[in-house]
């Protein structure tokens, strides 16, 4: 979508984004000039593969975890690669929770192990089923995935499912690899819970985070792996493998996004929070959207009840028709091909232009199937 909206605007097109997961702030400023003070200075150089000590101990003060627990990775990415690489063996199976970000079934796959897709339902506003959960739970299963708040969905696990899967994965014994890339977007009141809050997990959870959103720092790529010392060890042997360290002057960088930077977030948050309530209000009251409130990140992701059109052809119409990108639903999950995925991370003006596209085509033009010849 996004590749096709770049030939569009090449042609002249003006082209509405709503397809991309990065927020539309910079930097902090305070991050940038520690991170050009950095440069200057001299440090363009390999750092410690577990990164730079003074980024541990940000880290370490910011999460209250311990510097032996924590590995900086090149984003949030990266953790969830080596994480996944580090648990599973060869016919392992780890336990996704659909729809989801892609890379989750890439890495398994890629560490020759077996994904099990357990949908969440739109109509259950997208929270996990324990007992689906359970069901798929196999002699071989090793890991379970937790994304919360979710890409594409933007839900957030509610502490009681939260404490659930916590109980599945002590009684089966299996590791949770908590994502918790988008944990500072929660809006209403919502909570964010970690999984490795819950009793006994932390010993059993590797946490996967990153500047990327949080400080809208996705180019630098500062991510980090919180787990139990053997398995930060072992995050760490792979990690070394995979990039050797995370760029060195944007670790310095990081080091003051995550003592200083917490009025940017804010910002941002507070921001997202009135776009949100603009996608509800725009798009909440067409018959053809079902829409839910989402409780946290930067998604929205509705499902059209449009008869004979799936996500992607919806899509690729609001794209060529309209001129909206966005993500269709198959892409984060097998029976989510009727859902799309909007990216409310953009400016009040760039969202309301969006939102007024989508309506027009989905109301006046009508976004029908289009009759069969
Ligand atoms: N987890 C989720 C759920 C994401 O959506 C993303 C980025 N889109 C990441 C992890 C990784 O981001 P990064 O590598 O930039 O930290």
């Amino acid at each position: 979508m996004f590749d096709r909206a770049l030939e569009l605007e090449r042609d002249g097109r003006r082209i509405v984004h709503l397809e991309i997961g990065r927020p539309h702030f910079g930097s902090p400023p305070v991050a940038v000039r520690a991170a050009v003070a950095a440069l200057e200075a001299g440090t363009v150089h390999y750092t410690a593969n577990r990164g730079l000590p003074e980024l541990r101990a940000a880290i370490a003060d910011r999460t209250g975890r311990a510097d032996a627990e924590i590995v900086v990775t090149a984003g949030g990415s990266e953790a969830v690669a080596a994480a996944v690489l580090a648990i599973i063996e060869p016919g392992d199976e780890a336990i996704v929770l659909d729809p989801a970000w892609p890379h989750y079934d890439g890495h398994v796959r890629l560490a020759g192990g077996v994904p099990v897709h357990v949908p969440c339902r739109g109509e259950d506003g997208f929270q996990p089923d324990p007992e689906r959960v359970r069901a798929a739970i196999t002699p071989r299963t090793r890991l379970l995935v937790v994304s919360s708040p979710s890409n594409p969905t933007g839900a957030v696990i509610e502490p009681e499912n939260v404490a659930a899967l916590a109980a599945l994965c002590r009684e089966r014994d299996l590791v949770a690899l908590s994502d918790e890339i988008y944990a500072s977007f929660v809006y209403d009141g919502a909570q964010h819970c970690s999984i490795a809050s819950e009793p006994g997990m932390t010993e059993r959870t590797v946490i996967a985070d990153s500047c990327s959103k949080t400080w809208s720092m996705t180019g630098w790529r500062v991510g980090w792996a919180i787990a139990p010392p053997p398995l930060a060890a072992a995050i760490n042997v792979v990690h070394q493998h995979l990039s050797v360290c995370a760029p060195a002057f944007a670790q310095a960088g990081a080091v003051a996004a995550l003592r200083e930077g917490g009025r940017h977030t804010d910002a941002m948050v507070r921001e997202y929070g009135e776009r949100r309530r603009d996608v509800l209000a725009g798009l909440g009251d067409l018959d053809a959207v079902r829409l839910r409130a989402p409780a946290g990140a930067f998604y929205a992701f509705p499902r059209l009840e449009i008869p004979g059109v799936g996500g992607e052809q919806a899509a690729i119409r609001l794209l060529e028709d309209a001129g909206v990108a966005l993500v269709p639903g198959g892409a984060f999950g097998e029976g989510f091909d009727d859902h799309i995925r909007i990216s409310y991370a953009v400016s009040a003006s760039e969202l309301s232009e969006g939102l007024s596209r989508v309506r027009e085509l989905v109301t006046r033009s009508g976004l029908s199937a289009r009759p069969s010849a």
